[in-house]
């Protein structure tokens, strides 16, 4: 499922890949928070230049111990894959 544009930026640091928005992470948040902690993804940002910036990476990657269950497999999924599947992930809890 496609997000809104809105939702979504060209990522501020690579320039290339597209990255969450303001209004994206708050719906992102919004989603996570109804279960666990939200997960630590900075607006602008994408998700391979999170996994490329050793702080970020570190944080999603504590996120992701800290919260296993079943939120990390599409999670882990999420990561790994395209941003396509976070779309999908993040629709499923609208
Ligand atoms: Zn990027």
């Amino acid at each position: 499922m496609e997000g809104k544009e809105t939702d979504y930026v060209i990522c501020t640091r690579c320039g290339r890949h597209r990255a969450h928005s303001e209004v994206g992470i708050r719906k992102l948040r919004d989603a996570f928070d109804l279960h666990v902690a939200a997960p630590p993804i900075p607006p602008g940002v994408c998700w391979t230049c999170i996994r490329e910036d050793p702080a970020l990476n570190s944080a999603l990657g504590a996120w992701l111990t800290r919260y296993s269950g079943k939120l990390v497999r599409p999670i882990r999924e999420a990561i790994a894959r395209p941003l396509e599947i976070i779309d999908d992930f993040v629709a499923h809890f609208q």
